[in-house]
């Protein structure tokens, strides 16, 4: 916890410190004593009451403008921050939680009336409401995968999720894959095409109801890790929902999907710094405690190397995204958030944490032995849960050419 303070009046103000305090304690007494337990929570008890703690103690009234009883926050170190706290307890209940937000960013940015008065004012309420956000398609012989769609130079032409407008109304076809909350959500946003011929200005993001007649879902995936966030196949048959449902408009959708990108992968380089955070802290113990060859395991030479790689990599991957996310809130100084610039420095953030808590979560299990494989431990558990944060939000390969696109004009 103390790390914090090392960074307060440079990226994190007084305010910052109070919040990762108050979600420090909520995960000390909420999750810690029960993470081993949470990914075979299959109906979801204990994962939900958790979410609902969460809400109560109001982290879910972040970015909502304060008219519909939100905070009104736009910091994005603030929210970096919280993503760290709360996967230190558990990256899934983090992505589960917090797609709602992300899932509202394009009503807010866009300052879609009709979806906030409609919506915002249930998702500010005291009772647990998710939200989803989603791009992801199944793919096929056009590619048109999560990373295809998320790529920027691919302008929206590999979407296949149509939205036609008839008279006053969006009619949606098509299919999603993977996204959070999908099938357990209240809202979703939906990544159409209005014309994926036309490129960027055929990029459309429109909410869709749970209750909407003609959106169905699959069963839920079953994965590595990350229990609590399910996700689902997710089908629009003839969806339909009102004009004004759309985000934002030509070309503007286009710009707030990018932001969105960017800020999910600033918001998850957090996030799995928080499982290699959680695993740095249960290894050093362990290995402070346990003795082989008549001394600590730490004490061996050969030991004390590893954990030093531990925390570099947990130091630098902090260093990286605090200031990904400082510069996000410092258009002044470091120009607009949608910028090859910005999203590569939020890119290196989330390649470089991912790398590094794979890797602490890997040498853990090495330096623990058996321990390290238990549940009990809970490192595997951190294990399992980091490797999802190198595939998801562009993968390595579209994570690293983003990296590159802030150097040379990189159209991979
Ligand atoms: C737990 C979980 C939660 C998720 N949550 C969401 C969500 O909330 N919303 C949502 O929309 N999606 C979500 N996803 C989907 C996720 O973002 C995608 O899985 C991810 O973007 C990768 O897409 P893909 O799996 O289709 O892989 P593909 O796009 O098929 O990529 C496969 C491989 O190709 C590489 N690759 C990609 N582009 C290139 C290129 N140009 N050149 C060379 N190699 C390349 C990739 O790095 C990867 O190695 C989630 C996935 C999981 C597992």
């Amino acid at each position: 916890m103390d790390y914090w303070k090392n960074y307060a009046g440079i990226f994190l103000k007084e305010e910052d410190l109070e919040m990762a305090k108050l979600m420090r304690g909520f995960v000390e007494k909420e999750i810690m004593p029960i993470r081993h337990l949470i990914d075979d929570d299959k109906d979801h008890v204990l994962i939900n009451k958790i979410m609902q703690g969460l809400t109560s103690i109001g982290m879910h009234k972040g970015p909502f403008p304060s008219k519909y009883g939100g905070m009104g926050a736009s910091s994005v170190v603030t929210s970096a921050v919280l993503h760290e706290e709360l996967s230190r307890g558990d990256s899934g209940i983090c992505t589960a939680f917090n797609v709602t937000a992300w899932s509202f960013f394009p009503a807010i940015l866009g300052k879609n009336k009709k979806v906030l008065d409609t919506f915002a004012p249930l998702f500010c309420s005291d009772d647990l409401k998710l939200g989803c956000f989603a791009m992801t398609e199944p793919g096929g012989f056009h590619g048109g995968g999560g990373c295809d769609i998320e790529n920027p130079s691919m302008h929206g032409k590999k979407i296949r999720t149509t939205a036609r407008l008839d008279g006053n109304e969006w009619v949606i076809n098509g299919q999603k894959m993977w996204t959070s909350n999908s099938g357990v959500a209240d809202l979703y946003c939906v990544l159409c095409t209005t014309d994926f011929e036309q490129g960027d200005d055929g990029i459309a993001l429109i909410y869709v109801p749970a209750d909407a007649k003609g959106l169905s879902f699959g069963k839920w995936e079953h994965k590595a890790g990350m229990e609590a966030d399910v996700n689902s196949p997710m089908y629009l048959e003839d969806v339909r929902v009102p004009g004004e449902y759309r985000a934002a408009g030509p070309g503007k959708d286009a710009e707030i999907l990018h932001l969105n990108v960017m800020l999910a992968r600033i918001n998850t380089a957090a996030s799995v710094l928080g499982n290699a955070q959680a695993t740095f802290e249960a290894v050093l113990k362990y290995t402070g405690e346990r003795i082989v060859a008549d001394r600590p395991i730490r004490d061996h030479s050969i030991a004390a190397g590893m954990l030093a790689d531990m925390a570099i990599g947990i130091d630098t991957a902090r260093h990286a995204y605090l200031m990904a996310a400082y510069m996000v809130d410092h258009p002044e100084k470091y120009g607009p958030p949608v910028s090859d610039f910005i999203m590569s420095k939020a890119s290196i953030a989330k390649v470089y944490a991912a790398d590094v808590a794979v890797m602490v979560t890997n040498r853990a299990m090495e330096l623990m032995g058996a321990y390290g494989y238990a549940r009990d431990y809970n490192v595997e558990k951190y294990w399992r849960d980091s490797k999802i944060v190198q595939l998801w939000e562009g993968g390595a390969q579209l994570g690293r050419f983003d990296v590159c696109r802030g150097y040379y004009d990189c159209n991979l």
